[in-house]
This record gives C-alpha cells, sequence and structure tokens, in this order.
C-alpha cells in the first residue's frame, strides 16, 4: 500500500476518506483534523491554559502529544485511583510520568488515597453500580484541580469511537436529556466548573493507535478499568464498526450530523440549580455532592483496609 499523497509506503489505510498515507503524511493530517475540531467546535484558543486528563492509554497520550505539537500551552493531570488489581494504576502513572519526563512536560499526579484516605476499591465497597464510582471521582479532582491551577478548559481523550458509541447508545434510548448535553464541548454552567473538550472526537480509535504508534508514545494497551462493566460501549462500538465496515465513513457522518442537528435536543436540557456542596464547596445537585457522599460513606464503614 502506498501514500496517495508521495507515494512512500503507507502505515494506515482510511478507507472513510479513500486515502492511504505515510507516516509524515498521516501525523500531517491527524494534527490538521484535531486543528478543524477545535476551530470548528470552539473548542479552545490559542491563549487558553489546558489541562489534559491522562489516563495513561493512547488517546489521552496522543492529545497531549497532538496538543503540544499544535503549541497550544498544555499540561496534564494523572488521577491515582489507586485500584492495584493487575497493577493497573501502577503502569498507567509510569506511562503518564515517562511521556511527560520525555517530553519536558508538567504532570500533576493526584493520589486520592493520599488526599482523602481511600482509594476506588474502598469507596466501591458496598456500591450498586459498578463503574459509576471513577466516574463521580475522575470528574470531581479533574474540576478541582484545574480550578486550583487557574486552567480555562479540561481535554480529555474521548474519541469518534467513544462519542459515536455514547450517541448510538443514547439514541437506542431516546434519552434526551443526554442527548441535549453530548458533544466535544461541555459548557461550564457555574463559576466553579470548567468548560470540558474532547479535540479528538473526529478521530477514530484506529487513527489515535497508529498516531500513538508513529510518534513513539508508550502506553498502556489493556487500558480497561479491571472494574469497569463497560458492556454496553463494547457491544455499541462492535456495532457501528460492522456498519463502518460495510459502509465505510458512516460513523463520521453519524457523529457529525448529530452535532449539526443537536439544537433539536436543546430544549430537553434541565435547568440547572446553582448549589454549592456543603463539604468541598464544588457545584452539586442538592447539599453534597456525590463524591462527598462517596468519602461519608465509607468513612461511616470506617473502611481503611487494604484493596
Ligand atoms: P475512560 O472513561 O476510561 O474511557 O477515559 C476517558 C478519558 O478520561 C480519557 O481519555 C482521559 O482523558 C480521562 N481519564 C481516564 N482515566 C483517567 C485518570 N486515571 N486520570 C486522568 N484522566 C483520566
Ligand atoms: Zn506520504
Ligand atoms: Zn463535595
Amino acid at each position: 500500500m502506498r501514500c496517495t499523497k508521495c507515494g512512500r509506503r503507507a502505515v494506515i489505510n482510511l478507507r472513510a476518506h479513500r486515502l492511504a498515507l505515510c507516516e509524515r503524511h498521516f501525523v500531517e493530517r491527524f494534527l490538521e483534523v484535531v486543528e478543524r475540531a477545535i476551530r470548528r467546535y470552539s473548542l479552545m484558543s490559542r491563549s487558553s491554559r489546558v489541562l489534559v486528563a491522562v489516563s495513561g492509554g493512547k488517546d489521552s497520550l496522543a492529545l497531549w502529544d497532538a496538543l503540544t505539537e499544535l503549541g497550544y500551552r498544555a499540561d496534564g493531570l494523572y488521577i491515582d485511583l489507586g485500584i492495584r488489581r493487575q497493577n493497573y494504576s501502577r503502569i498507567s502513572k509510569e506511562k503518564a510520568e515517562a511521556f511527560a519526563e520525555q517530553r519536558g512536560l508538567r504532570l500533576r499526579v493526584f493520589n486520592l488515597k493520599e488526599e482523602h484516605g481511600f482509594a476506588v476499591p474502598e469507596l466501591r465497597r458496598g456500591s450498586r453500580e459498578v463503574c459509576s464510582v471513577c466516574g463521580i471521582v475522575k470528574r470531581h479532582v479533574m474540576n478541582r484541580v484545574a480550578l486550583e491551577g487557574s486552567y480555562h478548559v479540561l481535554a480529555t481523550g474521548h474519541n469518534l469511537d467513544d462519542e459515536a458509541s455514547v450517541l448510538l447508545s443514547n439514541l437506542l434510548r431516546w434519552n434526551l436529556e443526554l442527548l441535549a448535553r453530548q458533544g466535544p464541548r461541555a459548557e461550564a454552567w457555574h463559576p466553579k466548573l470548567l468548560p470540558k473538550v474532547k479535540p479528538l472526537c473526529l478521530l477514530t480509535e484506529k487513527e489515535t493507535a497508529t498516531y500513538a504508534l508513529v510518534r513513539g508514545i508508550d502506553y498502556v494497551y489493556e487500558l480497561e478499568c479491571p472494574f469497569s462493566a463497560g458492556a454496553t460501549s463494547i457491544a455499541m462500538k462492535e456495532a457501528l464498526n460492522r456498519i463502518e465496515e460495510h459502509s465505510p465513513g458512516t460513523k463520521l457522518y453519524f457523529y457529525t450530523q448529530f452535532l449539526r442537528h443537536r439544537t433539536a435536543f436543546a430544549g430537553e436540557r434541565p435547568s440547572a440549580e446553582a448549589v454549592e456542596c456543603k463539604n468541598c464547596g464544588l457545584p452539586a445537585s442538592g447539599e453534597v455532592c456525590s463524591f462527598c457522599r462517596l468519602l461519608l460513606k465509607s468513612r461511616l464503614r470506617g473502611e481503611k483496609g487494604d484493596n
């Protein structure tokens, strides 16, 4: 397979775009698409101070690399959830640290156990919903660190496969409220919240993996959290990949056309009440935010044991 642009050996075949690209032209195009998403969806400006949430996986490290290449000022944040099974937290932290060190970038590490006395396995005890705890913790910590560090915007590594699969699952349930909120930029609805952006939303998982490989980024392969149920999102991704196989370009079209017509769902946005958590002061839907509720419950159980 030869590069459509220069005839050198191609590293990727993008059937959706009828393009085969060599290393150089692939990297060039990848960066262009990141920049296009940033501009088209007004994700950030040149002067924005960006905090990239990095998990040690290919997507978030590729994102950090691309933003830096494009000249954005981006620091990283790794949240150590204290998951010991399969050495999950230790290995992913090492990858994030090694990446930052090699490139002379600033990585902030937030250790949940050191800061709050509990790691995720302890917070999860007695909780019914398998994966919601990680989500609550990550959202809270990302926002808090970004706020304290005076960043303007918080970026995550969600790619097109992630976004399209969430879209499909929201549509299958006709969850209008979630549909109204889904998109590459979530606005801050409170002064103590930061806008959250997804600059990789127009690039597939195959593209982010190839970018990471070509750029020599060492990442955790099996990043699926050992506690993740993950079944729904995997089923949605498989379904979309099968459709994509049959009609290349569908995934991208599905997502970008949704974004064009998204205002149709805008009326479904619930009016957010600006209440501040009694405990931590960050915005909450009740008196105490869901993160602080998790901590309080664990304290009541007195479980400070090992995970
Ligand atoms: P996930 O929810 O695991 O699919 O991850 C989605 C995004 O959240 C990643 O692309 C990262 O930007 C961010 N993220 C996930 N885990 C962590 C972590 N432990 N620390 C910082 N950011 C994370
Ligand atoms: Zn080429
Ligand atoms: Zn709180």
